[in-house]
């Protein structure tokens, strides 16, 4: 049996993985559960799991829901999520949460020696150093969420220590794939909310349609795998069938294949080193009929672009390309600015702070409250 704590449980992920909690009770118990503002699901699911502790974001929810559960032990805000992920019942956390936000909790969870299932790659586009030094030193167990890093390590495992000569990472594409960029700059927010594969979060939604997704995916790949820019081949593949691939050293390519379910590689990361049995269906070769890869549009799209530039230039550039995507998505969720502005203000964030210096965790946090603040100045001048 294993406790599991969830940051993020009312997300998208979030909801998967207490899916496949429920489907699972025999492996898995779930010792605490932490939300943002969707306190009607929240409820739900403490009355469902009944976990030890609850986390609400604001202290005021915590009290509304701590007087209906008098059972449960109530916490609120980043204080409250950081003891989630520290929790002594705990022997897994799962980072569901969205954004950069999830760098302190990581870092509890890590320093209290828990095994991660990890999908919150904000946190390591920002501070991969420190968080990838911190699981070294700890030496606890860090599993990939994300549909691309898991088929990666799976692949991987195929050839234990064998040198890896290229990573194929694949991607849909997303909803505006093959549009002109003319089009491009008057899609609507409910048009980019509209994947054509995957029902995720709005933030990741708007990161696929941008593809700063791959940009941050590919800058994931780094931290987890150690393979260079170089090394690292997007590729849009719209049937998302092959949820990436590794090409060893001798030429041979080994992919993952799965119906696209994002509960499959939470399953795995919940199970490692076992598989579940029937987590997600069979995957139908026939039905899919033709399996297309291309090479993705850096021109329509620039956030690949600039989150390669991201991964060359070092951590500085990471930190300030994240926050200002986070800050211009949300303006452009919030009908403030354009969907092409979103490259714009990143772009004009990274000029403007890549030359910093960031030698340690208090940094990141530094860097990353200066760019959100001039990132906001650029959405409101637009
Ligand atoms: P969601 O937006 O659906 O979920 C985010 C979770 O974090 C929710 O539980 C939300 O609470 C909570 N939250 C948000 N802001 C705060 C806050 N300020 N304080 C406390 N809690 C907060 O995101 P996803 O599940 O889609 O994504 C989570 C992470 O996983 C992201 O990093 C994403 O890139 C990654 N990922 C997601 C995939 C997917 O299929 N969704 C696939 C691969 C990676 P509430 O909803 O109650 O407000
Ligand atoms: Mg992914």
């Amino acid at each position: 049996m294993k406790n599991i704590s969830i940051l993020g449980s009312t997300g998208s992920i979030g909801t998967q993985c207490l899916d496949v909690i429920r489907e699972n009770r025999e492996s898995f118990r779930v010792c605490a559960l932490t939300c943002g503002q969707n306190l009607a699901l929240f409820r739900d699911q403490l009355a469902e799991f009944s976990p030890g502790l609850a986390v609400c974001r604001s202290r005021k929810d915590a009290e509304t829901l701590g007087a209906e559960f008098p059972d449960i032990r109530f916490a609120s805000g980043l204080k409250g999520i950081c003891e989630a992920a520290s929790y002594f019942d705990a022997d897994m956390v799962v980072n569901a949460l969205s954004g950069m936000m999830g760098i302190a909790p990581t870092m509890d969870a890590i320093k209290a020696g828990k095994d991660i299932a990890f999908a919150n790659k904000e946190t390591l586009v920002a501070a991969g150093e420190q968080i990838m030094d911190a699981v070294a030193d700890a030496g606890v167990a860090f599993l990939p969420v994300d549909s691309e890093h898991s088929a990666i390590f799976q692949c991987v495992q195929a050839s234990p220590g064998a040198e890896i000569k290229r990573i194929i990472l694949t991607g849909s594409g997303g909803p505006f794939r093959g549009f002109t960029k003319e089009q491009l700059g008057s899609v609507t927010v409910e048009q980019a909310l509209c994947h054509p594969k995957w029902s995720m979060g709005k933030k990741i939604t708007i990161d696929s349609a941008t593809l700063m997704n791959k940009g941050l995916e590919m800058i994931e790949a780094y931290f987890l795998f150690g393979a260079g820019e170089s090394d690292i081949e997007v590729v849009i593949h719209p049937q998302s069938v092959l949820h990436s691939a590794v090409e060893f050293s001798d030429g041979s390519v080994i992919g993952q294949m799965a119906e696209p379910d994002m509960k499959l590689p939470i399953a795995y990361a919940l199970s490692w080193p076992e598989r579940l049995r029937g987590v997600s269906k069979s995957l139908d070769l026939l039905g899919a009929g033709r399996l297309d890869f291309e090479k993705p549009d850096e021109d329509l799209f620039p956030c690949l672009s600039l989150a390669r530039t991201a991964l060359r230039e070092g951590q500085a550039c990471r930190i300030a390309m994240n926050a200002a995507n986070e800050e211009a998505v949300w303006a452009f969720l919030a009908g403030r600015v354009g969907f092409t502005d979103i490259p714009a203000i990143i772009e004009r964030c990274m000029d403007m702070f890549c030359g910093e210096t960031v030698t340690g965790i208090e940094d990141v946090y530094a860097l990353e409250a200066r760019t959100r603040a001039y990132a906001k100045e650029l959405a409101e001048a637009l």
